[in-house]
């Protein structure tokens, strides 16, 4: 792979870039294995990262699998990424290298559409670029993310990690903490309101315990009598085992919002009816296949049915600092980047509690 000179001719000679040892898929059917990428050398606004862990996200598995039918090979998925920083471009203000970082779904937009003004980069119009698999002008290439030794991203795209938080729980916040903290938040979760969370897995699992921390009363939603206990150990007041249909019509008209975290097909209008006049359902779950909506649901009560995903660089530093003074992070598992494939299938049976990690340092096992 050859790389091209970036566009800012005062970053020095001719960037070759450099080499990283990564994990990537080649084939929508392939597995994952050792590749060297390039990674460019740090230009004046970018941080270096070694990258010292990274969660495996179900986004991971999407485009590794090209289940989106966009994905660009190799891929090297990977975007809840925390690293050591390395190495900072000379217009780096608020990075040196020692300090601990992160990256997460996003490494560049536009920066002058309305999102990107009010700092909702996520919804940038024109040209946001995404961790992997988007095309990138200065390797010629797409993105490469965060399974991977090292990563240069954009100060504006890069975070803080505070003190205090281990580094390996944390790594899972960038993706499924921000995409469940941001709605929490818009939609003004607080004491005094009865808040539902449905589905305990890697996103759920978040919106539990942020929603518990924002002092909601917080009711999980599972169709898994087996998660009852655990449940009600990451936050949850009550929890209801969906398959109780008389549970369900006991609760109608109670919910001031509910979030609604599961990917797979679900009917929508059982928690639509859950919620009180002018309650909000807002889905950060992405089915394959539409969601029938009963007109009469969102009618009756004046509710809303909304969707949200991840949040602004500004808002997951703000994410990241609440979680470092709450004491909050993921339940993870631990894993070797020679897991991974492994881990897909596991994850692929929901069977994960509730977030792959992967240590970085197992790059190492690999033979140069
Ligand atoms: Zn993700
Ligand atoms: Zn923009």
């Amino acid at each position: 792979m050859t790389i091209h000179k970036t566009s800012d001719s005062s970053a020095g000679p001719a960037l070759a870039g450099q080499l990283a040892r990564a994990y990537a898929t080649t084939a929508p059917t392939a597995a994952l294995g050792p590749l060297s990428i390039p990674r460019r050398n740090t230009g004046p606004r970018d941080v270096r990262l070694q990258i010292l862990y990274c969660g495996v996200c179900h986004s991971d598995l999407h485009t590794a699998r090209n289940e989106w039918k966009n994905t660009v090979y190799p891929c090297v998925p990977g975007h809840e990424i925390v690293g050591r920083v390395t190495d900072v471009g000379r217009d780096v203000t608020r990075f040196k290298p020692g300090d601990l970082a992160a990256v997460g779904c996003m490494v560049g937009s536009c920066g002058t559409c309305p999102s990107c003004r009010e700092g909702l980069e996520q919804y940038c119009e024109n040209a946001l670029a995404l961790t992997y698999n988007t095309p990138d002008a200065e390797t010629g290439a797409v993105t490469y993310g965060g399974y991977s030794e090292s990563i240069v991203v954009n100060e504006h795209f890069t975070l803080r990690v505070p003190a205090g938080l281990d580094p390996a729980a944390t790594a899972p916040l960038l993706c499924a903490g921000i995409t469940t903290y941001s709605p929490l938040k818009h939609w003004q979760v607080g004491p005094g309101q009865t808040v539902g969370i449905v589905g305990l897995g890697g996103l759920g699992h978040m919106g539990v315990k942020f929603a518990h921390a924002l002092g909601a009363h917080v009711v999980l939603f599972t169709t898994s009598a087996g998660k009852v206990a655990d449940g009600k150990r990451l936050g949850a007041d009550e929890v209801v085992v969906t398959t109780s249909g008389d549970e369900m019509t006991r609760r109608a008209r109670t919910f001031d919002f509910i979030l609604d975290c599961v990917s797979a097909q679900h009917d929508i209008n059982a928690y639509i009816n859950l919620l009180k006049r002018d309650g909000t359902l807002t889905l950060v779950g992405a089915p394959e296949d539409p969601l029938p909506t009963a007109a009469f649901g969102l009618i009756m009560g004046r509710r809303r049915f909304a969707g949200s995903g991840i949040g602004g660089i500004k808002e997951t530093q703000e994410m990241l600092d609440f979680c470092a003074a709450k004491g909050i992070t993921a339940d993870i598992e631990r894993i070797d980047i020679q897991q991974i494939n492994q881990a897909y299938d596991r994850l692929l049976k929901s069977n994960v509690k509730y977030r792959f990690v992967i240590d970085m340092a197992s790059l190492d096992r690999d033979p140069r």
